[in-house]
């Protein structure tokens, strides 16, 4: 008797169960299937034994090709990490997937035209990391840049994409991160997120030509900064610790951890990481050490999210991430000949205003 009622109870929960299941399933799989119908993303161009296959969402469909062998290069070398009388320089960073609200402050200060094309002439654009991660148009935004930067060169100009945490993030397949879409999109091409960018795309190659640090003038731009603990354990030679953290890359996290090489060059003190300048309280006479031993005037980093581009230390650090994540303003900083000022997203020049 008691088994019975035993019974009927599991086969009256378990149609329960079952109904609001399906009803679940049912809600689910339509909303998911408006999801992908809505769903534009690419294009990801795979490099298959020297065919270049090219692939794009459109409206949820995939549209593959095969592209001339020539379309796009295939070997980046990396990029240059130092230099000189360089008379125009602006810096944004963090952008955070927000291709449209990038766009619009780099129309509005007039760094590329209507058309989305290169108009600074012979200024150089650094992109202090941060691209990847939290927004939903990541990959248009590398696809500016990695065009910018060829338009650049042409012109006499650069454009110097850095790589931030979040790059290292996902390029090691850490997609805590990523926005919805990119989770559809991934599926729908059949690959992991990060398979996106892996060494058999061409996207994925040039990320992997990208430095951590560079020197522009008496400048340095990083995206976390260069801490004094940083500076005791490596000389600071930007090719030599550019090419540590691009061949990092390639190694686990759990490799990289058996030592203190995680630590150095992923931990809170490394320069994709540090946030100290912001937070640790330092004197200005910690700063001038650390200048000192680069033997720079200043540093601009990004990471640190404020509502406009700051200076800090006298304009010896700037702080260029101005929270363009959230999608509603970003600010870029402009350095002409020695002199540093920010601009807005309409494009109008602001002083920095030194606090006594
Ligand atoms: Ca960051």
């Amino acid at each position: 008797m008691f088994r019975n009622k035993t019974s009927l109870f599991f086969l009256f929960f378990l149609v329960i169960v079952t109904v609001s299941n399906c009803q679940e399933g049912i809600k689910t799989t339509d909303s998911l299937a408006f999801a992908i119908s809505q769903l534009n993303d690419g294009p990801f161009v795979f490099i298959e034994e020297n065919q270049l296959i090219e692939k794009n969402i459109v409206n949820g469909e995939i549209i593959t090709k095969t592209l001339k062998p020539n379309a796009f290069d295939t070997e980046f070398l990396p990029d240059p990490v130092f230099f000189n009388e360089v008379k125009k320089i602006a810096a944004f960073s963090d952008l955070h997937g927000q291709y449209d609200l990038a766009v619009e402050l780099l129309i509005n200060n007039n760094i590329i035209d209507e058309n989305g094309n290169w108009d600074f002439g012979k200024g150089h654009l650094v992109i202090v990391g941060d691209v990847f991660d939290r927004g939903p148009k990541v990959n248009e935004i590398l696809w500016l840049i990695f065009k910018l930067e060829q338009q650049a060169i042409t012109n006499g100009g650069r454009v110097h994409f850095l790589l931030g945490n979040h790059e290292y993030m996902v390029l090691h397949g850490d997609l805590r991160y990523i926005h919805e879409d990119y989770v559809l999109s991934s599926k729908l091409l059949g690959k992991e997120y990060h398979e996106l960018y892996n060494n058999n795309t061409v996207l994925g190659r040039w990320l992997r030509s990208k430095n951590t640090i560079v020197q522009i003038n008496d400048n340095v731009f990083v995206h976390g900064g260069v801490s004094k603990k940083f500076l005791e354990k490596n000389d600071f030679t930007l090719k030599i610790i550019n090419d540590i953290m691009r061949s990092s890359l390639e190694r686990t996290k759990e490799e990289m951890k058996v030592t203190g090489f995680y630590k150095t060059y992923y931990g809170k003190k490394s320069l994709i990481w540090y946030r100290g300048y912001f937070n640790d309280d330092l004197k200005e006479e910690e700063i001038d050490e650390i200048l000192g031993l680069m033997d720079i005037e200043h540093v601009v980093v990004g990471h640190c999210s404020n509502k406009k581009v700051v200076q800090l230390y006298h304009q010896k650090i700037f702080g260029v991430d101005s929270s363009i994540k959230k999608g509603k303003y970003g600010e870029i900083l402009w350095i002409k000949n020695k002199h540093y000022s920010r601009r807005t997203l309409e494009g109008k020049k602001k002083e920095f205003k030194e606090k006594k």
